[in-house]
């Protein structure tokens, strides 16, 4: 067994990161300026889209997508139940009602059948999740969008970077929300980042990104700009720092090689896993590219004489630290006492989050850690197996 504990999560910070860092500090500039305008520009490229804001939080890139897109009260956000609370939160920020939806089997992700069934004349936009990295079924979301003339926002907090089909997430949807948390495949600390095809859209993200002004205080306060500004629209304090930009600029650059080593993991697990029968590995779409930022992992139902809870408690005994993603929105008190939610209303996501468990899985992760996962995972499994049942011995 470990002698140390291994973590759920462990950012990836290089020497080239933290230089970065002080390069910003010693400048003394440390908001918005040159250095989150480089990492908009580097980012877009990246994900090949032609507009990048970036904001304080993907919750803030959520926020400020839905409310450019003129959301408001009375109008209705199908989202999937099963999320963080952020992807709920922003639409109620607008006024608006979030309409949650059960996600498919196999995947984690929003089910478009459920949107079909969720969509009302309130509807003004769908806002799937590309749970673990997965990307969801965005050419049935997109026709279901296109049909009804409503918006599609993605929460990509976990999709950095993925494909689907030809097309990179943050180059698919209407505006594409990425998150920079401590936790996430490229990290600022705190952080967001909303992608669009669409100028409009992105001026009025980044005009509401700063008090709904005018000219940003980069602009404002060099040689090139003035004092003068004016007030557009009431709007947020969600512009993200240079400090910040400069962490994100450095990541950046090893993002693909942060995801070839998750992928490396990845398939590790997997191969280890399909041996054992109480084990169920993540499954990947043919005709799509998984981020892995989350490996989830379900239990079998009935193959162990222990239930999740317990399983990750072993876990943690052998020494390694796992996670749930995620405990679905409808079953938490808020959704229940203000929308009339109750368990039972969307079984697939419930049975999901029953029996999953998120595995450690992260690029500073040696290939001596992923083994003692992969060990650490197949004793619990084995020492808790349900016996199966022998025919009884016929006498005689
Ligand atoms: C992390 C996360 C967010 C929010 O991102 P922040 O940067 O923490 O605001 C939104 N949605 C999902 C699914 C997430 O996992």
């Amino acid at each position: 067994m470990r002698d140390q504990f291994l973590p759920f999560h462990l950012p990836a910070i290089d020497e080239a990161d933290i230089a970065a860092v002080v390069d910003v500090l010693k400048s003394r500039w440390l908001t918005t300026g040159a250095k989150a305008k480089a990492f908009e520009e580097a980012f877009a490229g990246y994900v090949g889209s032609p507009h990048a804001v970036a904001v304080n939080s993907g919750t803030a890139a959520l926020h400020l997508a839905l409310a450019a897109l003129g959301i408001g009260p009375d109008d209705e956000v199908i989202i999937p139940t099963m999320t963080f609370a952020a992807t709920g939160e922003v639409v109620l920020y607008c006024g608006a009602r979030p309409v949650l939806a059960d996600s498919t089997v196999g995947t984690f992700n929003l089910d478009p059948g459920e949107v079909q069934r969720c969509l009302t004349h309130r509807t003004r936009a769908i806002l799937p999740v590309h749970m673990a990295g997965q990307p969801c079924e965005m050419d049935a979301i997109l026709e279901i969008a296109r049909s009804r003339g409503i918006a599609v926002v993605e929460d990509a907090a976990h999709a950095l970077p993925a494909r689907y089909r030809d097309r990179m997430v943050g180059a698919i949807g209407d505006v594409t929300c990425f998150s920079f948390y401590a936790t996430k495949t490229l990290t600022t600390g705190e952080g967001g980042m909303a992608t669009t095809a669409d100028p409009d859209l992105a001026e009025k993200i980044r005009t509401l990104s700063l008090h709904g002004i005018s000219r940003d205080a980069w602009k404002r306060y060099t040689a090139e700009g003035t004092w003068y500004y004016e007030i557009l629209m009431p709007g947020y304090k969600y512009n993200m720092p240079d400090i910040q930009a400069a962490l994100g600029l450095a990541q950046l650059a090893r993002c693909d090689a942060f995801w070839a080593r998750r992928g490396e993991i990845a398939a590790a697990y997997s191969r280890a896993f399909q041996a054992c029968d109480a084990l169920e590995a993540p499954a990947v779409e043919a005709d799509r590219t998984h981020a892995w930022h989350l490996y989830i992992l379900r239990l079998r139902p009935g193959a162990l004489v222990i239930d999740r809870r317990q399983f990750i408690e072993e876990l943690r005994a052998r020494r390694i630290g796992t996670s749930v993603h995620f405990i679905p929105l409808h079953l938490h008190p808020y959704y229940r006492e203000t929308y009339g939610y109750v368990p039972g209303d969307f079984p697939r996501a419930e049975d999901t989050y029953r029996r999953c468990l998120s595995l450690p899985i992260y690029p500073s992760m040696t290939d001596r850690d992923v083994q003692d996962v992969i060990a650490a995972v197949l004793d619990v499994a084995a020492s808790f197996r349900r016996p199966v049942l022998r025919p009884a011995v016929q006498p005689g």
